[in-house]
């Protein structure tokens, strides 16, 4: 174990100085990884840290450096890193098979704990991402409907298959990105989601829609947070006009409550797409749905309903070692208090860093819902008070459309060189595993990187 060394330089210099074998590894990367890295949103300046082990609410790099972890494995992680009953559960799988091939038992336990925890869910499938999931679901809202046109949310993501990338993390104004067909890009139309008559207006007017997919949280895990009253619109008019509802639940499921955002929204989608706590860790998705809808997938009960059977392959597909992880994962999220554990830890967190940004005279906002935090680094030097910042207000373009990557990586580096190590948000992900301790060295570390930022002239004042 290797806390937090004296510091003594710049922040780079001290990041530097404690990250001599993340340097190495990355540098090796770099000449066989474009960019060295295997996902855009590890990407940090001078170099990401190279992780080695982790444990419950922590992780470790190659140096022996040990950091408070928020970025969960992306989301996956509810129970925390390496939670002792799904590692007893794949390591029980592994010698007894990972891939038979063949239908198994863990697969319907899987479905079956879905079934139960997910109000949408009368029939589940599963894929091995949630890109996949959120491919397959719109692939069957066409089929159900008959209609080509999906609606979807300026800044919402939804995975990186090519319909849903314009207008998600890039291309705000509608273009296509390199890569992207305009021809994919035509079978979307992208909505603000702070203008409910456009939306209403849009919905109301057009028969074209297949369906409406949108994150309930808000963009991004709930970094834009929606306008009251959006969701259940969107349902009311959905249902009135027969066009089918999805939920992205990749991020809220099984954390916004054992149900999802749609729980504890009380507003139940036609289709739900899960991806990340879902497979307890390990690789894995779902769609998860009305039976009429799902049954496209099922070859007599589309006949029956004198509809085509829709395609769906994948050869890792509910996995027995991703199944064996998501079982017992699942299991405890549905017995034990882990979603309430966690969300009392961030609202702890949210609250310290909100006293903290007011003691230490910093005009950025803290927020977030459930088990997430999000820091808000006011990039424009708007008048903000800490103590009573209010999102909604600033809506997608004050908050990811003005998003500043520089100012986000020298506090993600700050923290870093203190112990803690925030997603790009930026912000983190809460474990049911992160208690007292772990709130308390974070606000800690935080206090320690805001003044060292304003230090070098980071933080900028209204
Ligand atoms: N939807 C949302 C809301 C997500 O956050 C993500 C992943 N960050 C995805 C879809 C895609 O999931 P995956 O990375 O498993 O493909």
């Amino acid at each position: 174990m290797n806390r937090a060394k004296p510091l003594h330089g710049s922040i780079e210099e001290d990041f530097r100085a404690r990250t001599p074998g993340s340097a190495r590894l990355f540098a090796r990367a770099c000449a066989v990884i474009p960019a060295g890295l295997t996902h855009d949103s590890r990407a940090a300046l001078p170099y990401p840290v190279c992780a080695a082990r982790a444990q419950g609410p922590r992780k470790w790099d190659v140096d022996g450096n040990e950091y408070v972890d928020y970025f969960g494995g992306h989301g996956a992680l509810l129970l925390g890193h390496s939670h002792p009953a799904v590692v007893e559960a794949v390591q029980r799988q592994m010698p007894l098979g990972t891939h038979w091939g063949a239908s198994h038992a863990l697969e319907v336990q899987w479905a079956e704990l879905v079934q139960r925890l997910i109000p949408s869910a009368e029939r589940v499938r599963f894929t091995a991402s949630g890109t996949e999931a959120s491919l397959l679901a719109l692939r069957l809202a066409r089929a159900f409907t008959g209609k080509p046109k999906i609606v979807r949310f300026v800044g919402h993501f939804h995975g990186w298959h090519d319909e849903v990338v314009a207008g998600a993390m890039s291309h705000f104004d509608g273009s296509a990105p390199a890569g992207i067909a305009p021809a994919a890009l035509e079978q979307s139309i992208v909505l603000p989601d702070g203008d409910l008559s456009r939306v209403t207006d849009t919905l109301g007017t057009r028969e074209d829609i297949a369906a409406v997919i949108v994150e309930p949280s808000g963009a991004s895990w709930g970094q834009v947070p929606l306008p009251a009253g959006l969701l259940a619109s969107l349902r009311q008019l959905t249902h009135e006009r027969g066009i089918v509802l999805i939920f992205d639940e990749v991020i809220t499921g099984f954390r916004w409550s054992r149900g999802g955002a749609q729980a504890r929204y009380g507003i139940t989608p036609d289709l739900s797409v899960l991806a990340k706590i879902l497979a307890g860790g390990l690789p894995g998705g779902a769609v998860a749905g009305a039976r009429a809808i799902m049954e496209q997938l099922d070859a007599a009960a589309a006949k029956a309903a004198g509809r085509e059977k829709i395609g769906h392959q994948g050869t890792f597909n509910a996995n027995p070692l991703c199944a064996a992880a998501a079982v017992a994962a699942l299991g405890l999220v549905e017995t034990s208090d882990a979603c309430a554990r966690a969300e009392a830890s961030a609202e702890a967190l949210r609250q310290g860093l909100r006293k903290l940004l007011v003691e230490e005279g910093v005009p950025w906002g803290v927020y977030g819902e459930s088990s997430v935090f999000i820091v808000f680094p006011n990039p424009k030097g708007l008048p903000i008070d800490p103590a009573s910042f209010d999102p909604v207000a600033l809506g997608f373009e004050g908050i990811k459309g003005a998003r500043d990557p520089h100012l986000i990586n020298r506090l993600r580096l700050a923290l870093l060189t203190e112990g803690v190590d925030i997603m790009g948000g930026p912000g983190g992900m809460v474990s049911a595993t992160h208690g007292p301790q772990e709130v308390a060295q974070t606000l800690q570390a935080f206090r320690s990187a805001l003044r060292r930022l304003k230090a070098e002239g980071d933080i900028r004042w209204p």
